[in-house]
């Protein structure tokens, strides 16, 4: 059997992804990153890291390379009923961290690079070989064939890759719609992240700062 060639490939260049092929390829692994977007877009998503999982940027060692590229420290949340301080009140006495969601990637994606994997960008990957010597088919006009000792699945919620390989999906249906606008001159505090739940509503709304006097207004309302 030929050696393969890389010894990871992970379907997908999102904060999974490319902070796993950063963290491997800095310990040597030999890391190919397969995006299929050559370009990440504004979207409503992940924009808000809460105190836990800031713990574990720094653990993964990119929480100082967002915060210089493009994660604003929030250390104030308003529930509605009184700012609570997330540096005093949380286990890990940390902030939270907002980013807009596509700079992130982008940070991340190229740290990853720097680190030693190859990116390959407007690559999407067809479908995954599984077995002892693991593939992936890359669409593309000659429907390339790469092997690795070890293919990730980091194509996100709606991961094409868990189907073809056949893992079993258990998730609680998704009873919500959210929506998020992105603003500019709003008259708030840069360091409040505003969270009201409405308990006989059933809808949720947020006010993310973020970095450059941006605001990110999202809603969450039962469908
Ligand atoms: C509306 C919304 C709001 C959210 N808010 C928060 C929040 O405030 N805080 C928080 O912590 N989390 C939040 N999340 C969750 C967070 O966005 C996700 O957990 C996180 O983005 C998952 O990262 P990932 O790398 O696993 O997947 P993704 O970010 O989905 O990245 C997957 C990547 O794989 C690529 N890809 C997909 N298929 C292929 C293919 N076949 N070939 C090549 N590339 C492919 C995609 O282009 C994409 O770049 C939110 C999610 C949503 C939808």
């Amino acid at each position: 059997m030929a050696a393969p060639s890389y010894d990871i490939i992970t379907v997908g260049g999102g904060i999974a992804a490319s902070s796993l092929a950063k963290a491997m390829a800095e310990r040597g692994a030999r890391v190919l990153v397969l995006e299929r977007e050559k370009q990440f877009k504004d979207r409503v998503r992940g924009e808000a890291v809460v105190s836990w999982g800031v713990a574990e940027a720094n653990d993964l060692g990119i929480c100082t390379l967002l915060k210089e590229k493009c994660a604003h420290v929030v250390p104030y949340v308003e529930p509605g009923s009184g700012l609570r301080d997330l540096r005093a009140t949380t286990l890990q006495q940390l902030p939270l961290l907002s980013f807009p969601h596509q700079v992130m990637q982008e940070t991340l994606l190229a740290a990853a690079e720097n680190a030693g994997a190859e990116v390959r960008r407007g690559v999407s990957v067809a479908q995954i070989e599984c077995g002892a010597q693991p593939a992936v088919v890359v669409n593309g006009h000659s429907h390339e064939r790469i092997s690795a000792r070890l293919v990730v699945a980091a194509d996100g919620r709606g991961s094409a890759a868990r189907k073809w390989t056949g893992f079993p999906l258990c998730e609680q249906s998704n009873d919500y719609y959210m929506a998020g606008v992105l603003l500019t001159n709003v008259h708030a505090s840069t360091e409040i992240m505003h969270a009201i739940f409405n308990p006989d509503l059933g809808t949720w709304t947020g006010l993310i700062p973020q970095a450059g006097g941006q605001f990110r207004p999202t809603l969450f309302t039962p469908r």
